[in-house]
Parts: structure tokens; sequence; C-alpha cells
């Protein structure tokens, strides 16, 4: 079971990179994320690597040494490819053994350390393309904090709807416009009502905001007709990444009347590189943050293993740096933090709902949490909830004030895992740059 630690997440663990060992390293030895790489500006073929301290070991060139045998190096020669697709339709054992063969390959008992020093790239060094061809995107809901918070700015009577406890509310997104950390994109321009009018209006949106969430890869698929049992739902998992699902408020809140939204939603979604694989979080385990009297779940959301340790205690953090703050060489500001264990639901609960119909999800489907904010006002996920919607303004170090985001805006998610007895890990960061709208747009 995926929530149980074993001897990769041993904290006494130390690797042949020197990097790997900094106290302060997002990628220790414990940790071990996936992403899709290659060298930066060069015409090469895109890979899978490993974090490790501030470096990538390259998957294709240690594939090409052979240096596993059996189940591992199968993983091994699917985890090389240009995209992950087949190695995330491995079974959860296959990638078990993947992972503490790359644990004993990395440690500094390693026979393989001064073989495999050429095979190391600097993460400086180099560029990402998303880790998977993503079939589909899933956008759930899971903080009831965000709920609440969003309900009553729109619904002050009554902010939770009825279905929200019991069922993980979802609308299938658009997975074409998954981007990867650090590219830039443009304002989105559409349609939206100005208070009070009685047409629309059509130009750049006024109202672009991020949400901040946590991204789930799904890895082994289920058939059509076939659901995936909740005792059985982790073992579909990947690994999570974080994610930006960047919002027009303006637009959303025209358009998603009857239907959810659409053009709000559908310009751009940015992830991390880096998968967090499900495995390596196990210490970060914990009990669904609900109190006792709100625990009654329907049979196929429910089970022990979920009530006990369903969440996962992942830090989650928004910085903002301005156009203006990047020419005065100011660093990003923090807009809030927040925790992922307060999620509402769970990530098992959110595959055994999705498919419980029949719906079958494949390998490198991508499923958003929804945007995870704390019962705090300054712990929102979204600038929707900071600047209460859109009626308060923020005041930022540099003086500047924002209630949604301008162009040259640059917003950063991180995340981080930390537990006494445990080694820390951490996510990289999501990262990407509000483009102004296309001069032809809006004309
Ligand atoms: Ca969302």
């Amino acid at each position: 079971m995926s929530a149980v630690p074993n001897s990769t997440h041993d904290p006494a663990l130390r690797s042949w990179v020197a990097s790997a060992n900094q106290p302060d390293t997002e990628f220790p030895i414990q940790n071990l994320p996936f992403a899709i790489f290659r060298r930066a500006g060069s015409p090469e073929t895109y890979r899978g690597g490993i974090a490790i301290g501030d470096q990538i070991l390259d998957l294709r060139a240690l594939n090409l040494h052979g240096p596993f045998s059996g189940a591992a190096a199968e993983a091994l020669g699917a985890a090389a490819e240009p995209s992950f697709n087949r190695l995330m339709a491995l079974p959860d054992s296959v990638l078990t053994q993947l992972r503490a063969a790359l644990s004993k390959l990395l440690h500094t008992d390693s026979p393989w350390a001064a073989k495999l020093h050429a095979e190391l790239v600097p993460q400086s060094a180099a560029e990402f393309d998303l880790p998977a061809r993503i079939g589909n995107y899933t956008d759930f809901y899971t903080s009831i904090h965000h709920a609440l918070s969003v309900g009553r700015l729109f619904r002050p009577q009554n902010p939770l709807t009825p279905n929200y406890r019991w069922m993980p509310i979802a609308y299938h997104g658009r997975a074409s416009s998954i981007i990867v950390s650090g590219q830039a994109f443009h304002r989105p321009v559409g349609q939206s009502l100005p208070a009070g009018a009685e047409r629309p209006v059509f130009g750049p949106s006024q109202r672009l905001d991020y949400e901040l969430e946590v991204g789930v890869f799904v890895g082994r698929g289920n058939a059509l007709g076939a659901p995936i049992p909740i005792t059985s739902a982790e073992r579909h998992v990947f690994g999570l990444c974080l994610l930006n699902d960047w919002s027009a408020r303006d637009l959303q809140s025209w358009e998603a009347q009857p239907l959810g939204p659409f053009l709000g939603k559908n310009f751009a979604t940015t992830i991390s590189p880096w998968i967090v694989t499900l495995e390596a979080l196990a210490p970060f385990r914990a009990p669904l943050a609900r109190a006792p009297d709100d625990l009654e779940m329907l049979a196929y959301l429910d089970s022990p293993a979920v009530r006990q340790y369903g969440a996962i205690d992942i830090e989650l953090e928004v910085t903002l740096q301005t156009a203006d703050m990047r020419a005065r060489d100011m660093p990003a500001e923090r807009l809030s933090s927040s925790n992922f264990r307060r999620a509402y639901w769970s990530i098992a609960q959110m595959l055994a709902h999705h498919t419980v119909g029949g719906c079958n999800l494949l390998p490198g489907d991508l499923l958003g949490s929804g945007t995870q904010s704390g019962p705090a006002p300054a712990e929102a996920g979204s600038l929707l909830e900071l600047s209460v919607g859109g009626t308060k303004s923020l005041t930022l170090a540099s003086g500047e004030t924002r209630r949604f985001l301008a162009d040259g805006d640059c917003v950063t998610l991180r995340a981080a895992c930390s537990r006494d007895g445990y080694a820390r890990i951490g996510f990289g960061s999501a990262s990407a740059m509000v483009l102004p709208a296309h001069a032809s747009a809006g004309q």
C-alpha cells in the first residue's frame, strides 16, 4: 500500500550526488520525482529524468548502461521515453521496484557512482516538456473552504450547494491548453457582462485570476464500464504535481450559467514539470479532514483507509512578481499559503467518483484538485477570494495594488512536505507570466 513508508523513505539515506544531501534541497534521495527534459536550447530529444539535488539523472542515458534487471529494467525503458504514458500504465508494484532500484543506484554505496556522474544534467541547464500526452483533464472542487468563500460571494444565504458534502464535484476541462511551467501565455479575450449592463462587451479579460491546485496524474487506467473501487483507487495514481488553473472570472461569470466554465478556463493551465510519486508521499499521509459528525458518506466513496490517511500534508504557496518588481530586482511576494491536507475529498474519492458510472481513465489523464484554500481568509488560493470578489485591493511591497492580475505579472506556485522523522521533499514550482492580449483581440 502506497501510504506505508518503506526503506526508500529512510531519512538516513544519502546520495553520491552531493547537492541531494543539503538540508534545504527539495530533491533529496527520498523524493525522486520524474520530469521530461532536455538541455535548454538544444535540439536534443526530450526524455525522462529523475531529480536528485540540483541535478537531473538522465534516464535515457542510464537505460543504455543497463543497470537493472527484471521489472525495474522494463520500467526504466519506459521512463527513458519522451513521455511517461507507458511508464504510467505499469502496475504500481513495478513502479515500486523502479523506485527501489533508483534509490539504491543513487545511494552513496552504489558501485555506479563514478560511471553515472557523466549522466547528470544540472537542472539550471535544462528545459522541460509536459510529462505525458494528457488525453483528458478533469477539474475537481475538493476544498470546502474555497467552495464556501466563493459561495458566500455569489449566494450569501446558501454558500454551499446541497450536493457538496455528498460528492466530489468536478467538470471536464480542456487538455490541449495545458502548458508546462515557464511558458508565458496571452491574456484571454471574450464576452463579459459589466455590472448593471444589459448587453455584453467583447475584449481582453479584466478579471484574470490564478487557482492554487494540486494536479493528479492517473497511472494505470480502467476499462470502459469497469469502475475503479475506492479500495484500490490509489493504485491508479502515478503522482502529483502543482497546477495553476488560470481563470478569467468576468468571462466565466457571464458564460457559466447553466453549463459551467468554458472560455473562462480553457485558454491555459500551467503545471509543474516534476511529478512526485504517490509512493514518495507515503510519510505525509493524514486523516481525512472532517469533523466526526461530518463523516456520513455513500459506500462507494467510503473506506477505512480513506478515513485514516486519505489526505496528504502538502504545504502550498503562491507568489507574485509584477513587471515593476522585476525591473526593480525585487523578489516575488507571497500572496497566500494553504495545505492540501484540508481538502474535503481525497484523491481516492475523486477517482472512485469519476469512474463510478463507467467512465474510463487513461494513463496520463490529469485531475485538478480544485483551488486549495484554507479556513482563514488569508489562506485563499485565488485572487477572487483574497480581493473579496474584486471589491478589496491588495497592496504589494512595491506599492502597487492588485484585485486581479495585470499584464507582466508572474505567478509561481510551490509546495513541500515535511514531517518529524522524515526527509523534507519539495515539488519544484509551476510558474508563468501573463502576456498582453493579442493586439488584434477585442477590436
Ligand atoms: Ca479550478
